[in-house]
């Protein structure tokens, strides 16, 4: 379909357009097309924008990445499908290794995925079939395989739209989580160090500009974030454009 330009939901439409391909391919479950609907919702609370909060969370990652031993991202088909590239980009500047992480594991769509992030430039993809060879502690095994190199000894680690068992069990093995998650009430959101409350394909490019400004400058240990405080207020920013869009309804 011809997403026409001047629709209001153009962008909106376009990641439709993406996922509906990458349900195709066997990039995406179909279960990723529900979660990416419910990102939908929350992005629309949010004004379809990079909130200052947001932008404060960002470059938080930033510097724990940048002083991060091995930072590994953990993709799964709905960030392979919307933001390949990037992925792919951030991995060679940090360096950051890729693990594919599945909630729906198959080695056919891990496969698929691997090939996808190699078509980018992507290299040393964990976490394909064999690769997965350590396990969470207390997660189930098909659920809790990870890759020994990557996420098992990581310190730090990426999860976008990742789900709240599973991020909440990485917390519990002493991993520090940045989450980007654009429903800031979900589990993975308040379990981790540092919650972007955003859309991946907004956020990814703007943490990658953030790493790039820090890249080989000393970072001071000490940077003060306070998570909880920075989901409240991307709450409160929801909230008040509900209220203004409630306006709207009464001056029609
Ligand atoms: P949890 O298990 O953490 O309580 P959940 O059940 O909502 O939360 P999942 O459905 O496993 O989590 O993951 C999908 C999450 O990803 C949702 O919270 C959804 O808002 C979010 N999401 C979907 N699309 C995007 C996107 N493009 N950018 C950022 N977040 C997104």
């Amino acid at each position: 379909m011809v997403v026409p330009k001047n629709h209001p939901r153009y962008e909106s439409l376009l990641l439709r357009e993406k996922v509906k391909d990458c349900l195709k391919e066997g990039i995406i479950s179909e279960v990723g097309i529900a979660a990416h609907g419910r990102g939908e919702a929350f992005d629309y609370f949010l004004g379809e924008r990079t909130t200052e909060q947001a932008e404060t969370a960002i470059k938080a990652s930033a510097r724990l990445l940048c002083r991060a031993e091995n930072p590994v991202i953990s993709v799964n088909g709905n960030i392979a499908c919307l933001v390949p590239e990037e992925i792919v980009k951030i991995s060679k500047i940090l360096p950051l290794k890729i693990e594919i992480n599945l909630f729906y594991r198959t080695v056919e769509r891990e496969t698929k995925i691997k090939k996808r992030l190699e078509k980018f430039g992507g290299k040393n993809i964990l976490g394909v079939g064999e690769n997965a060879n350590e396990c969470i502690p207390g997660l189930d095994s098909l659920r809790g395989k990870v890759s020994r190199e990557g996420i098992f000894t990581s310190d730090v680690i990426i999860v976008p739209l990742e789900d709240g068992d599973r991020a909440l069990a990485l917390k519990n093995m002493g991993k520090k989580i940045i989450a980007i998650d654009l429903n800031p009430l979900s589990r993975t959101s308040l379990c981790a160090d540092i919650t972007i409350v955003d859309n991946v394909v907004r956020a990814m490019p703007r943490l990658i500009e953030e790493i790039k400004k820090l890249k080989n400058k000393d970072i001071e240990e000490e940077f003060i974030f306070d998570n909880a405080e920075n989901i409240k207020k991307s709450i409160e920013i929801m909230k008040n454009n509900l209220i203004r869009l409630q306006e709207k309804i009464d001056e029609r």
